[in-house]
């Protein structure tokens, strides 16, 4: 049986609150993590991974849920993007991808963003963690070394998963973080780190707020495309958004999720074309999306098969944003 460790639960009514919280735990040394919805966090903490000491939940701060075409905050539950007539189409879409409805009623916009990421050596129960020795990511002080990339112990290449972090790519969103040192900004793509278990740019005690889109990112027609084991509700084992304004070539946005620890944006790839976005254009820009990415053995589905996929993604993202039904 795997029982829920002890933790102690905080409920902070204000962003204000919420910040002091964290301000003194820091200042006294003490471990915390933030939970949303809790989809992700607590199946993690039940299997004993990284359990923190204190758990600061934003679930009582009001104004956090904002649901609009310009601005979704960190507490926006998945279920409610998915019926909501004023968010972008392209994140309806996404969202309804995500996990079964009984998940989504719970699960936010701010967890899927700041997911953990995943790895077949540590999503399992501390029994087994232990059978194996443990690995890098949760070392219970071993020094064990990575079980995917060997004979190191330096860096976790664990897959980060979520579905809506390559839609926010490329609507071109920004993410509003807030911490004891004030508020900052950052592009979606900027805000993940390639590393397993740092995961993105959060400094100790910051939290996500919202996301924003700029003006005009309702003209952007978006499709999202998802591979998965289990259509009704698996992880992403590979996932290619796109978006472009019609008509304007050089607006062609393509980014991808699931093949590293990281989402990607693909602008480089587009870049190194110099054709107008056309049905000719898709094949190459296809290819070179897959040749650029390097998914690791640690999800269901093997690598290759995930990279080989990534190039029928993107055709199939990209002849939909292009109005192509060949
Ligand atoms: C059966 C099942 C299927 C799933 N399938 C999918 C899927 O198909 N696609 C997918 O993307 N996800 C999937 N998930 C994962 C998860 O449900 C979603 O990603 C969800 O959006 C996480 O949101 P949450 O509010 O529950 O996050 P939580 O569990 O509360 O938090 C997740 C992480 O984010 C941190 N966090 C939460 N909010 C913030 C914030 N505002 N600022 C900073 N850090 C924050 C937490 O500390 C934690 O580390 C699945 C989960 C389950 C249980
Ligand atoms: S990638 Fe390596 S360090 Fe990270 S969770 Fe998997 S086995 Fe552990």
């Amino acid at each position: 049986m795997m029982l829920m460790p002890p933790f102690n639960l905080h409920h902070p009514n204000t962003v204000e609150e919420a910040c002091e919280l964290a301000s003194s735990f820091i200042a006294n040394e003490e471990s915390f993590d933030w939970v949303a919805g809790g989809t992700d966090i607590l199946p993690n903490y039940k299997w004993h991974i990284n359990v923190k000491k204190h758990v600061i939940s934003l679930a009582k701060i009001a104004g956090l849920d904002t649901i609009s075409m310009h601005e979704i905050g960190a507490m926006a539950r998945l279920g409610a993007l998915t019926t909501s007539d004023s968010v972008h189409p392209l994140i309806a879409s996404a969202a309804s991808k995500i996990a079964s409805s009984l998940v989504r009623n719970n699960a936010t916009v701010g967890g899927n963003i700041c997911l953990d990421t995943r790895c077949f050596w540590i999503n399992q129960s501390e029994d087994w963690r232990r059978s194996i020795d443990w690995c890098h990511k949760e070392d219970c002080g071993t020094g064990s070394d990575c079980r995917v990339i060997p004979n190191q112990n330096t860096l976790c290449v664990a897959t980060y998963q979520g579905d809506l972090a390559p839609s926010l790519i490329v609507l071109e969103g920004t993410i509003h973080i807030i911490g004891p040192h004030g508020p900052r900004e950052v592009p979606a793509e900027a805000f993940f780190q390639l590393d397993g278990i740092t995961r993105n740019i959060l400094e100790e005690g910051e939290f996500v707020l919202k996301v924003t889109f700029p003006q005009g990112v309702e003209n952007r027609v978006g499709s999202y495309k998802k591979l998965r084991v289990r259509e009704s509700w698996d992880f992403p084992e590979a996932g290619v958004a796109s978006s472009w304004i019609r008509g304007d070539p050089s607006s062609l946005r393509i980014a991808s999720t699931a093949l590293e620890s990281i989402p990607r944006s693909h602008q480089a790839e587009i870049d190194a074309f110099d054709e107008s976005f056309s049905s000719e254009l898709i094949n190459p820009l296809s290819e070179a999306i897959m040749k650029s990415i390097k998914p690791v053995n640690n999800t269901a589905l093997p690598p290759r098969y995930r990279k080989s996929m990534v190039r029928v993604l993107a055709k199939r993202s990209l002849r939909e944003i292009l109005g192509d039904s060949s």
